[in-house]
């Protein structure tokens, strides 16, 4: 599975964002849900709650079980269109892997899809169904490790983050 990281923080996420734009999430209920619950249905819905509060325009939540997979997001994009909301949104949020943000960028190519994750490398469920780093990518410079490592230790190697967007990191 793809171990992914966070790579910014909430006050970050928002600093991109502009109260006039109409925001999408689009979250990853598979991999990126076990990477520290960064993907999912409860940190979409947490996301969500957190930017209205603040005064953004989240527009629409979406849960795709593989956000990866271009039939699934060309599928998800004509239903924006029969429904008429594709015109709707002008960003989206991805709480998904680097590789479901480069298919959105391709398939949805008039939003503009925040760069918020970057995968460390592959790895696998621990015993409590949360994903470990066995194998990372070179450019992390971490070591290969059948035990894997915990990606709340790898994030704070690499100056990145795990988990849903919280208000107090
Ligand atoms: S979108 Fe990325 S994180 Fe989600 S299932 Fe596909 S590869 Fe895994």
């Amino acid at each position: 599975m793809i171990a992914s990281l966070r790579t910014m923080t909430y006050e970050e996420l928002k600093n991109t964002l502009g109260k006039d734009e109409r925001i999408a999430i689009w979250s990853c209920d598979t991999c990126a849900k076990s990477c520290d619950g960064f993907g999912g249905e409860e940190s979409m819905k947490s996301l969500a709650s957190q930017l209205r509060s603040d005064g953004f325009n989240v527009q629409k939540e979406e849960l795709l079980v593989a956000s990866c997979y271009f039939d699934g997001i060309r599928n998800r994009k004509e239903k924006w269109v029969s429904d008429g909301e594709y015109d709707e949104i002008d960003v989206i949020i991805p709480l998904a892997c680097q590789e479901a943000r480069v298919a959105m960028e391709k398939l949805l190519p008039d939003k503009r899809i925040i760069d918020d994750s970057r995968t460390a490398g592959l790895g696998m469920l621990d015993k409590n169904g949360v994903c470990i780093l066995t194998d990372p990518f070179e450019w992390t410079g971490l070591d290969a490790s059948d035990e894997g490592i915990d990606l709340k230790s790898a994030a704070k190697k690499l100056g990145m983050f795990t988990g849903p967007f919280q208000y107090d990191e």
